[in-house]
C-alpha cells in the first residue's frame, strides 16, 4: 500500500487494484482528563511525548472512500453541521477535492453511531448528503441513531449482527466495546489488508504504546480494551494495515509490536 496524491482535506493510496481515499473532516479537542487507565481510573500525568493544543489533546477526524473503480463504499461520513463548535464537516470539501461525485455514492458503511461518524450523512442545511444512498451498514447494536435528524435514512439501513460481506473486497466485522454496534471493515486486496477501526484508538500518541489506556466515551471498556488488544496484535501481521478514524490524518498507517505494546508508522505525512 503507498501514497499516490494528497491534497489539502484527502489523500489517495493505490491499494493493489483498490484506491484507498482518506477524507480528512476536521478535528475535534478534547481533554486528556477523558483518558482512563485499566482501572477505570482518569489517567494521571501525560507523557511528555503526547502533544496538547492549548489544554486539548487534538484528534484528527477522518472517513475513507474505498474503490474498485465499479463498486465503492465510503466508511464514516463525519460530522457534518451537527457539532457544538465547527471544527468538522469538511468531508464534503474532501469528496469534491478528490473528484468523488457524492450523487453516485450507493453504499455508505458506518462504524458506530457518533456524530462524528454518521452524521455526515445529512448535509449542512438537512439535505440529504448522498442521494444515490442505497445502503448503509451499521452495527445492529447502534440502529437506534436513525431517528430525528438521522430518520430519512432509516430506509436505507441494513443491521450487522456478524459477519457479513459488503461486496467481494470488503467486509463488517461487529468489534463492540466502544459502542454496542462498534463494528469494523476490512478491506481486502492483492496487495494484502486494510482493517478500517473507527474508534478502536482515540489517541494514538498514546494508546499504541499503551494499549491497556481507554477513552471515557468507550462505553464498555473491558470489552473495548479486549477488541483492541485483538486487533492490535492482529495488525502486526504481514501485509495488514490500519485506517483510523481518529489517528492523525491522513490516518493510515502500518503497525508493528514494541516493547509491552505497539507502534504505528504512517504511510503518508500529515494533512489539514
Ligand atoms: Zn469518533
Amino acid at each position: 500500500m503507498r501514497s499516490i496524491s494528497s491534497g489539502r482535506h484527502h489523500a489517495t493510496f493505490e491499494f493493489g487494484d483498490l484506491r484507498v481515499i482518506s477524507l480528512r473532516d476536521g478535528y475535534i479537542d478534547m481533554p486528556p482528563t477523558r483518558l482512563r487507565t485499566e482501572d477505570g481510573c482518569v489517567l494521571g500525568e501525560l507523557p511528555p511525548s503526547v502533544p496538547l493544543v492549548g489544554d486539548n489533546l487534538r484528534l484528527s477526524v477522518n472517513a475513507f472512500f474505498v474503490t474498485d473503480g465499479t463498486r465503492s463504499v465510503l466508511i464514516d461520513t463525519g460530522a457534518s453541521d451537527n457539532w457544538h463548535d465547527p471544527t468538522m464537516g469538511l468531508i464534503y470539501d474532501a469528496l469534491d477535492e478528490a473528484g468523488i461525485d457524492r450523487a453516485r455514492i450507493t453504499d455508505v458503511a458506518i462504524t458506530h453511531n457518533h456524530e462524528d461518524h454518521v452524521s455526515g450523512l445529512i448535509a449542512p442545511g438537512g439535505s440529504q448528503a448522498f442521494p444515490g444512498l442505497e445502503r448503509v451498514w451499521i452495527g445492529a447494536g447502534d440502529t437506534s441513531v436513525f431517528t430525528g435528524r438521522l430518520a430519512p435514512i432509516l430506509d436505507r439501513v441494513v443491521p450487522v449482527s456478524e459477519l457479513v460481506s459488503i461486496n467481494e473486497w470488503a467486509t463488517a466485522i461487529p468489534t463492540p466495546g466502544h459502542t454496542p454496534g462498534h463494528t469494523v471493515y476490512e478491506i481486502r486486496s492483492g496487495a494484502g489488508h486494510l482493517i478500517v477501526w473507527g474508534d478502536t484508538v482515540h489517541v494514538p500518541t498514546l494508546q499504541f504504546e499503551r494499549p491497556g489506556v481507554s477513552w471515557e466515551f468507550d462505553g464498555d471498556q473491558s470489552q473495548a480494551r479486549t477488541a483492541r488488544a485483538a486487533l492490535l496484535e492482529r495488525l502486526t501481521r504481514p501485509h495488514h494495515f490500519v485506517a483510523g478514524a481518529h489517528l492523525d490524518s491522513p490516518g493510515i498507517a502500518r503497525v508493528s509490536a514494541s516493547g509491552a505494546g505497539y507502534a504505528l508508522e504512517y504511510l503518508a505525512p500529515p494533512i489539514g
